[in-house]
């Protein structure tokens, strides 16, 4: 049985979070510390610790992420101009927090690969 994570937390709004978005797949909320002038984190609802925890059965979930992505971008304004989605993975992809999520950044150019 995975670990719980703060987002946990977050989906049963057991603590703050400024959430834009959440349905019975996803929740979407800004990130505590934005490197970007968006900067959103776009979580399963479901716990699945890294994208290595993904199975078929969580594919509509997954593909949820993607239109919430899109929803959101357009909505903060930034859907034109471009943005990117980033999912890390375990140590070498930088992931702090074991409850997979997308990030949404945009705001600014980012540059060819934002490797923070
Ligand atoms: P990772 O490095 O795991 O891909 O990204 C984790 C992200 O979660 C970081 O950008 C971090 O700022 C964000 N984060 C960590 N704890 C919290 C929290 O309690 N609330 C919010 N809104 N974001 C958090």
């Amino acid at each position: 049985m995975a670990e719980e994570t703060i987002f946990s937390k977050i989906i049963r709004k057991e603590i703050d979070a400024d959430v834009l978005y959440q349905d019975e797949l996803v929740t979407a909320f800004r990130d505590i510390n934005p490197r970007t002038p968006t900067h959103v984190l776009i979580i399963p609802n479901k716990l699945i610790p890294t994208t290595n925890d993904v199975e078929s059965e969580d594919e509509a979930m997954m593909g949820r992420m993607f239109t919430v992505a899109k929803k959101i971008a357009k909505e903060e304004g930034i859907a034109e101009d471009g943005y990117r989605l980033i999912v890390n993975c375990n140590a070498h992809g930088g992931q702090e927090v074991y409850h997979v999520h997308m990030h949404l950044v945009g705001g600014s150019p980012l540059g060819p690969l934002l490797m923070v």
